[in-house]
């Protein structure tokens, strides 16, 4: 039953036709509802699964002070913050939090947005305009690659992590061109750590901006959980540091820390941050706290490192391939999409959910099963879960 005036016979048939097509080569997506928090065990569709699949990496999601800071900035200040930044919706909270990013990454200040994802479309196109060049690592993600296109650059792509490759398209470029090298600090599907040393002298050489999406690394890396930059030692080679408020920090949001003229300059030219509704107050809060517990909990970091060493050992003891993965993101790659569902399938029939990941996220050939581990997994469930892992990989005859 539906209320509304039916499509034209013509459309139906395209957007149908589009989804069998999908269907034909096994890369139709299809929401599932979890009826739990994200935690290290979740209720998807009544049953009780071990999840390998969240970027909740330090369970600060469910961290009950972090929890409890969302509700008690929702009570003050409602739930939603009633208009953009710009107009009348910048709210304590945000201001609170930008400062303790800023002095979390100890720069002069630092800006929020309401998704990782705008962040990045908002932020390269504030960074250079269609004079530009953009050399890009191809297994970017999909937010910078769309921040890329907009901003109208010249964008070329490089082998990842492939330096030469890097080097060869900087040389080449026209005398003069302003140039910005993109690339993820810590890589969403493979889990491997971008060089960023290497990236930095280049960038030196050719005098290139950087441009780093932390959203993996903030929180999970580095001495004191600064992310990938600090890991790598270059913090004060990149003036600008973009991340998210998504994984680590238990929230939602993305930022970005830099000089105060630069946050400056992105409050009055981006786009993704102008037109939108700022971050509810309960978000902002949660991510402050988190923060908070990020700096005085290091024992959190710790453990969710010993999981990742649990769950990586096993893993290869079982003979899978984790491609290069350095991280709490461990790529099980299968290859085909059909033989991944297949497997992720099989996960779920048994206990544990990670869904098979697919072209266009992953490129092909390289489907896989991507697992995350968190600090609150425990070694039982690791344990139980490498069980679960080995049945469905010898039944597709994987190891
Ligand atoms: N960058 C990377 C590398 C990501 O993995 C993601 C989220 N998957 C984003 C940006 C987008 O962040 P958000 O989910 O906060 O929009």
């Amino acid at each position: 039953m539906s209320n509304l005036r039916p499509l034209p016979e013509a459309h139906h048939l395209m957007f149908e036709q589009h989804l069998q097509k999908l269907q034909d080569h096994h890369l139709l997506r299809r929401l599932r509802t979890i009826d739990s928090a994200t935690g290290p065990t979740a209720v998807l569709e009544g049953r009780e699964v071990i999840l390998l699949s969240s970027n909740n990496y330090l369970g600060l999601a469910t961290h009950p002070t972090v929890v409890e800071a969302a509700i008690a900035a929702t009570r003050q200040y409602g739930a939603g913050s009633g208009a953009a930044r710009l107009v009348c919706g910048s709210l304590m909270p945000h201001h609170t939090l930008e400062a303790a990013l800023a002095r979390f990454k100890g720069t002069e200040a630092a800006l929020t947005f309401a998704a990782g994802y705008l962040t990045n479309i908002g932020a390269i196109p504030a960074l250079i305009g269609k004079n530009g060049l953009i050399l890009a690592d191809r297994l970017c993600h999909a937010s910078l690659i769309d921040g890329c296109r907009l901003s109208g650059a010249m964008f070329r792509v490089y082998h990842h992590g492939d330096m030469h490759h890097l080097e060869r398209l900087l040389a080449r470029r026209p005398a003069g061109t302003p140039t910005l090298i993109v690339t993820d600090g810590l890589f969403s599907m493979d889990g491997d750590i971008a060089p960023m040393q290497d990236i930095a002298q280049l960038a030196e050489r050719y005098d290139a901006m950087i441009y780093v999406d932390d959203a993996h690394g903030t929180g999970i890396l580095g001495r004191t959980g600064r992310g990938t930059l600090e890991y790598c030692e270059v913090e004060s080679r990149v003036p600008f540091h973009m991340g998210t408020l998504s994984k680590a920090l238990g929230s939602s949001g993305g930022y970005l820390t830099g000089s105060a003229s630069f946050i400056a300059y992105l409050v009055n030219t981006c786009r993704s941050f102008t037109y939108t509704t700022a971050p509810n107050p309960g978000s902002a809060a949660a991510a402050a706290a988190a923060l908070q517990i990020i700096e005085q909990e290091p024992e959190r970091r710790l453990r969710l490192w010993e999981n990742r060493a649990r769950l990586a050992q096993g893993l290869l003891r079982l003979g899978f391939d984790l491609a290069a993965s350095q991280s709490p993101i461990l790529p099980i790659i299968v290859g085909d999409p059909d033989r991944a569902m297949t497997m992720a399938q099989s996960l779920f029939a048994h206990g544990v959910y990670a869904p098979a990941i697919r072209p266009p996220t992953v490129p092909p050939t390289t489907s896989r099963i991507r697992l995350t581990i968190t600090a609150d997994h425990t070694p039982e469930q690791i344990d139980r879960a490498l069980v679960i892992l080995e049945q469905a990989g010898r039944a597709i005859n994987l190891i």
